[in-house]
């Protein structure tokens, strides 16, 4: 059974999220259509999720592999609803990625993208994926050193031979830049993850980078002022998560 006044809270929040989506994207001179809002469901019992499908959410954000796959085979929603992963995916889960999600946002290192793209092969699709760029040099995050742009040619060998891969398909970037109360403090991390992208459409034009995930909750909107395509966001429609 799905509890209607959780689906209407969730339902309000959604559109209350999503006008101010519209808000910032006309803000910073940007198509409304050109950002996706995802909403993270990580720890979120499949109650809350069954209430956010019932309350229209389409995009559903998750961060370990098991627990993601384990409440989509309990939710059996089939195509309506598309799963993205978004947490760091250990090399021994490669498998569960490439064959449940639609698409990988945290895609870190060359050795789980060289599994990642046997296991895509293995089920015969091409796995959409992004890159993920640690902009905020933190120990704690994951994703290539980008903080300082005269890092950025360290990773360019990874990136080519990742680009070679014939069953992964390169879409964009992400990041999750240090946390600030202060979403104006995010900003910098933005601006680096667009001028990466910049840098990388450059120099291999034959990837399209159009995406670049990256917002949350606390920041999207001005993630948005600085081009993200994807916002990934939890608490602000789901409330907090249990612990
Ligand atoms: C948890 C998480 C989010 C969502 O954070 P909220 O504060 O709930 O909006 C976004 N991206 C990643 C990678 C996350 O782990």
């Amino acid at each position: 059974m799905v509890d209607d006044s959780i689906v209407e809270l969730i339902r309000e929040r959604y559109i209350k999220i999503q006008a101010q989506i519209v808000d910032a994207a006309r803000i910073a001179g940007r198509v409304p259509e050109s950002v996706q809002l995802l909403v993270v469901t990580k720890k979120q019992p499949v109650s809350v999720i069954e209430a956010a499908i019932a309350a229209d959410v389409k995009i559903f954000g998750e961060n370990y592999p098991e627990e993601a796959v384990s409440k989509q085979q309990v939710l059996k929603i089939g195509n309506k609803v598309e799963w993205h992963m978004i947490g760091h995916v250990q090399s021994r889960k490669a498998r569960l990625v490439a064959e449940h999600f639609a698409l990988l946002h945290s895609l870190d290192s060359l050795k789980l993208a060289r599994r990642l793209d046997r296991f895509a092969a293995e089920f015969g699709r091409k796995l959409p994926v992004l890159l993920e760029f640690n902009v905020g040099g933190e120990g704690s995050k994951f994703g290539w050193q980008a903080s300082d742009e005269s890092l950025w040619d360290n990773f360019l060998p990874d990136l080519e031979a990742l680009l070679a891969l014939e069953n992964l398909e390169v879409q964009g970037l992400m990041t999750m830049p240090p946390f600030f109360g202060d979403a104006e403090l995010a900003r910098p991390y933005f601006r680096q993850l667009r001028g990466l992208r910049d840098y990388l459409s450059v120099l291999y034009p034959q990837v399209k980078w159009e995406q670049l995930s990256m917002g949350t909750s606390g920041d999207f909107q001005v993630a948005i002022e600085e081009g993200a395509t994807i916002v990934r966001v939890g608490q602000a429609i789901l409330g907090s998560r249990p612990v």
